[in-house]
């Protein structure tokens, strides 16, 4: 059976992790793993903008992949950026084997508000979601309920759901079936 590796790369909490193991597991129906964690690669900061390079993590992701990796998921606390957005909150290559997600701007207390774990482990589930579905092949869809939908802010987060909507369901099951 393949599996959905899931590896920390600093400042990520276990409770996150559990969270994040058992969303993928209940939307994917596939059994997920977590790796030991590793630090985030140091090469990927851009030190003016204070924050790191998703797609340089991505391209390092890939050698963690253990055999029997279907697909690999990087989570990390630390601030994603591609040069052309002021931020994003994850990354995946689009028919790829590796994904990342980061839970710094999913955070209420990055907004000044007080920290939640349970909300921020619905944000983060769907941000995951997301960023698997993009592996699977899936596009962004206009569905602002649907789990595909793309998150500009958090309250865009917030609103959609950790499920795809009828069409991106079709979609998905075809592809984790074709795929595992
Ligand atoms: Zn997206
Ligand atoms: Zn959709």
């Amino acid at each position: 059976m393949p599996r959905i590796y899931i590896l920390p790369l600093d400042g990520v909490g276990t409770y996150i992790l559990d969270r994040i193991a058992k969303g993928v597991e209940s939307c994917f129906h596939l059994s997920p793993a977590i790796l030991p964690a590793i630090t985030v690669p140091p090469d990927a900061l851009d030190a003016s903008r204070r924050q790191y390079h998703s797609t340089v993590i991505l391209r390092r992701l890939a050698a963690h992949l253990p055999p029997d990796g279907l697909r690999i998921l990087g989570i990390t606390n630390v601030d994603l950026y591609v040069p052309r957005l002021r931020f994003v909150f994850g990354e995946a290559v689009i028919h790829g084997k590796v994904a990342v997600v980061s839970i710094h701007r999913l955070r209420p207390e990055f907004y000044g508000q007080a920290s939640d774990n349970e909300l921020l482990a619905e944000r983060t589930i769907k941000e995951v979601i997301h960023e698997l579905g993009h592996t699977f092949g899936l596009q962004h869809c206009l569905n602002p309920q649907c789990v595909m939908f793309f998150s500009n802010t958090v309250q865009d987060t917030d609103r959609k759901l950790s499920q795809f909507c009828e069409s991106c369901r079709v979609q998905i099951e075809d592809k984790v079936t074709t795929a595992s």
